[in-house]
Order: C-alpha cells, then structure tokens, then sequence
C-alpha cells in the first residue's frame, strides 16, 4: 500500500526559497575580490538568484547543460550555484589551483557551455582559452567599472548581465534526479573523474550534516565556509546554511590568517569549516598576534588528517571545538563526523582527545565498512584494519562519461581507497590512503600516524611519511619533514620524540629535513611526487 503524503521533488530552490521566505532579513557577507565588504541579505539574494536565471535562458542555456564556475568563495558564486541548478543546469566547479591542461581537460571534459569566472582567474582562462571546445562565453564575475582588458571572446560582465533581467522567475519543478553540480575529482592517478550530484543527494546531505551531531546547524549560527566553493561545493554549507537558517560569510580570496581572524570578528563567525593547513596558518597567527576568537565555538576540520595536537591546541588555548570529519568527492563530501557519545564526558581528557582525532561515526544516511584484500568484512575491535567501503544516497554510484558501469560493487559498496580500522562503537579512523600505507615485512605502518606525531614536535611545521624500498622488509619509512625556522632540530632529536608514542618497528628508518614539500590542488601532501623524489634513497 502507497502512503498518502505529497509527492514534492527535494529541489535546491527549495532551499534558498525557504530561507527568502523564512530567514529573508539574515546576512550574507563576503569579502570581495575588488576589495570591500559586501553584505546583503537572503531575499535579495534569492531576487538575484532570480535575476540570473532569467539571464542563463536569455544566453540560451537550457536545462542539462553544464555552467562552469572558477572562483572563491562569496556572494555572487552562491548566486550561481542557486541560478544554475534551480533551472536544471548543473553548476560545474573548477579547481583554480589545478595544473592548466588539467583544467581545459575538465571543461571539455563537461562540455561547459558558459563559464563565471573571479577576476583573478581570467589570466588563467586566457591561457586556456584557446583549447576549450564547447565554451560559448565567458562571464566575469564583477561590475562595469572592475571589467578588465582581456582577450577572452564572448565576454559578458556579471552585474550588467543580471541587473538587465527581471527578479520574477518561477523556479521549475522536475524530478529529484536530476543533475545538480558537478565536482572533479584532482585526479593523482590518471584524469580527473566528474562526480555529479543530484538535487536529492545535495537536499538529503544538507539536512544529515545539519543534525546536532554532525555540524550542528542553527538559525543562530554564522557560518563562514573557507574550504572552497571549488572543493566539493564548500562541504556542503553553501546548501545547509540557507536550509538552517545560518548567516554566511565567504572569505573570498584571502585565507590567510590576519584576513579570517579579522573577517571572522566583523562577521560574528561561530562556525567554520576548512583543511588543516588553513588552520595551521589561523593558528601561527593568533600565537603570533596574542589575538582571541570573540564568537568562534567550533570550526570543522578534514580534507586531511587533522593532528591530535591542532584539536588541543584549538581546545586549550582558544576554546574552539575543532571538530574532525571525514569526507571526498564521492561522499557529497561529508561521510563522518567525531563527536562524543553520551556517556564518554567523563572520560579523561587523553582518552577524549583519542577519541575526537578519529574520523569519526557515520552520519545518518552513510554506512561504513572494513574488508581485507578478499573483500571480506573485518571486525571494529579498531585494531583490523583494511579497505574502507561505504554507501548512501549522497555516494557517486557512477562517474560522469566513465565507461565502464558503476563505482560500487553488487551489494552497492562504494570503495573509498582509504584504509581505516572501526572501533566497537562505530568511529571510523583513517589509517592511510591505500596507495600511501608503508608496507613492511608484510605489516601495514600508518604514514598518517607518523605525520601526526611528528607534527606535535613544537618545531615541526609539516611531515610527509613515505615507504622506501627496503632489501629485507620490502619498505621501510623515511619521514620528510619542514623545521620551524631557525629551528635546530635534528634527525636523533625526532626520532627521540617518537619514543614511546609509535610501536618501536614503526619508527622512520631516517629523517630528511626539506624546505617545501608537494601537495595537491586540494591541499592533501602528494604522496606520488615524493615517492618518485625519493625512489633510489639508501636508507641508512
Ligand atoms: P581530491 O582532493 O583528491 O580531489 P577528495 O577531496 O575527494 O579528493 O579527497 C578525499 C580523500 O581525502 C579521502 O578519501 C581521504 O583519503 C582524505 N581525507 C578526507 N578527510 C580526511 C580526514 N579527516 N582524515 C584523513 N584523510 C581524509
């Protein structure tokens, strides 16, 4: 028997419409790329939403079709995100910070037929310009009197554009399927694979990550994404903050940490969401300045392992809950979050802070599990570890184009290439990617672990553990580290420091002091480079 409720598609305009109509008087802050502050609120947001949708028809753009985007965080990107998808199109995207041929792969790669792009990146399109096959124009995303000199073809003004166009603008109803946005993956091994969202994925993601033990979503928050709006649409936020109720505020191009303790205070942030590098750098700052958080309560960290020492840090010194979560682009991002359980407060806070470095439990929606190389499920005694799969309703099942079939296996588990272990109370911890754990004599050695406990060092700025060929153990590790400047640490300095904190046979066979080390465009340590760099290193 059919139950009798209404049949209503779950529609991303259904969001900014509900906080127009509900929150239309909460503020939307953004810092700009041509300098100021602009704030305004939801309801003239969502009447400009309107007005680009209108614009995209008048350009011929027609339901399906793919709208790239290359820019940061701030008010008129989120007008885009609502413009495209609320008319059907799918709102693409696109890593600034990717390799160029990457780049011009990726929009040809969607057939992107309109792009938005920041001041800042019309350089780069313009070095690209001449490769991109089905790109009608190009939007810039500023006012008449910013518009700058460019060899671009086809290029439209972004105000201009949607100030020509009327704010009445019915958003259609169509089934809840249907294609959203769309996110590459930064493609490590091979070429970047699209991952694209439905409305439903999107909706059902915003509500699971707004729950009070996932971010915790309030019409009280203010929410200020720094993770890119490029990076797996902001974790989410640019959806789940209009659904709560949330003020936002987009730092633009600036995340450096004197910009976001300073936006953070004229905003009233409580809440932010972004890698831990950034929060490395917010940190040297404020120790460096003495500064205080006057509004900040918790700030989400992932992207990367977040080190146990950055949640103390957050904790001890400033009072901000830093909260660790695990996600990638095949999860819409957000697959775990760590919170604590009931029951667990009074625990001592080692134990507690044990605890909250995990990834973290499953939140509504998403299942997990561990198997080994057999495919066979491994207990959570969180001493097992192997192969991390999941499923849900916001989980790629396909990727866009990609022959051949699903990304899942019959049962509808998604291999995450992630090795984790699970304990008996469901918290997820990543022990590795599985291109990246160090193989020796048969025994796994977490990198991630090493890193962590390299960068509690008080002079260590960042670790990269990598395996190196080994004649007997087949891999050994050599950790890659970054010294604090002026820092005269040395390699029998660290390797004392790891005493007692790893297993004696998972210490580094050698210490290698670098200036800069590799990372991918999404900020993650790139493993593969350094691999390559030290292939023929002799371990002493
Ligand atoms: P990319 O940046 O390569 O495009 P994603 O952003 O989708 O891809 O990255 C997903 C991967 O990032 C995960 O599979 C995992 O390896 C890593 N990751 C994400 N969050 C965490 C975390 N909290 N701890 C450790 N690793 C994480």
């Amino acid at each position: 028997m059919r139950g009798l409720m209404m049949d209503q598609p779950l529609l991303i305009s259904s969001l900014l419409g509900h906080a127009e109509e509900y929150h239309g008087t909460t503020e939307i802050v953004s810092r700009t790329i041509e300098g100021p502050i602009h704030t305004y609120t939801y309801a003239e947001a969502a009447k400009r939403a309107r007005q680009l949708a209108n614009a995209l028809v008048a350009l011929g753009v027609e339901p399906g079709d793919r709208i790239g985007t290359v820019a940061w965080n701030g008010f008129r990107h989120f007008e885009i995100y609502y413009a495209t998808s609320g008319m059907g199109a799918v709102c693409h995207t696109i890593n600034p910070r990717l390799f160029p041929p990457q780049i011009s792969y990726i929009i040809n790669h969607a057939e992107d037929s309109y792009l938005f792009v920041d001041l800042t990146f019309v350089p780069l399109l313009e070095g690209i310009a001449d490769s991109l096959k089905a790109v009608k124009g190009t939007v810039v995303m500023t006012d008449r009197d910013h518009m700058p000199e460019t060899s671009l073809p086809n290029v439209l003004c972004y105000e201009t554009l949607v100030r020509g166009h009327s704010d009445r603008f019915d958003w259609p109803v169509f089934d809840e399927g249907t294609a959203s946005s769309l996110c590459y993956t930064s493609g490590t091994t091979g070429n970047p694979k699209g991952v694209l969202y439905t409305h439903r994925s999107t909706v059902l993601h915003s509500y699971a990550i707004a729950l009070p033990d996932a971010l915790g979503l309030s019409c009280r928050d203010v929410v200020m994404p720094v993770v890119p709006m490029f990076h797996v649409n902001a974790w989410g936020l640019p959806y789940a903050a209009p659904m709560a109720g949330a003020k936002l505020v987009f730092p633009g191009a600036r995340m450096d940490g004197e910009s976001l303790h300073g936006l953070m205070e004229l905003g009233g942030v409580t809440l932010s969401a972004g890698v831990p590098t950034i929060w490395a750098g917010l940190l040297r700052h404020m120790r460096e300045t003495g500064k205080r958080f006057g509004s900040l309560t918790r700030t989400v960290v992932g992207g990367s392992a977040a080190p146990r020492a950055m949640i103390e840090t957050f904790q001890d010194e400033f009072g901000v809950d830093l909260i660790h979560a695990w996600g990638m682009s095949e999860t819409s991002p957000i697959g775990s979050v760590s919170r604590l359980k009931p029951g667990m407060d009074g625990l001592s806070e080692d134990a507690k802070m044990a605890i909250r470095a995990k990834q973290g439990r499953p939140i509504f929606g998403i299942r997990m599990k561990i198997v080994d190389d057999e495919d066979k499920p491994l207990p959570h005694d969180d001493v097992a570890f192997g192969h991390l799969k999941v499923s849900g309703p916001w989980v790629c099942a396909r990727y866009f184009k990609e022959e051949p079939g699903p990304t899942h296996d019959e049962d509808g588990w998604f291999s995450t290439g992630d090795v984790a272990t699970i304990d008996a109370d469901g918290y997820m911890s990543i022990t590795d990617r599985s291109k990246d754990v160090i193989k020796s004599g048969g025994e796994w050695i977490s990198s991630i672990e090493l890193e962590n406990t390299a960068v509690a060092h008080p002079d260590v700025v960042e670790a990269a553990a990598i395996g190196v060929a080994h004649p007997k153990w087949d891999e050994r590790p050599l950790l890659v580290v970054i010294r604090r400047p002026g820092s005269d640490l040395t390699r029998e300095g660290l390797l004392e420091f790891f005493e007692g904190k790893v297993a004696k046979w998972w210490l580094p066979d050698d210490i290698v002091f670098v200036e800069e080390l590799p990372h991918t465009a999404t900020g993650k340590l790139l493993k593969t480079r350094l691999r390559e760099q030290f292939k023929d290193y002799r371990l002493p």
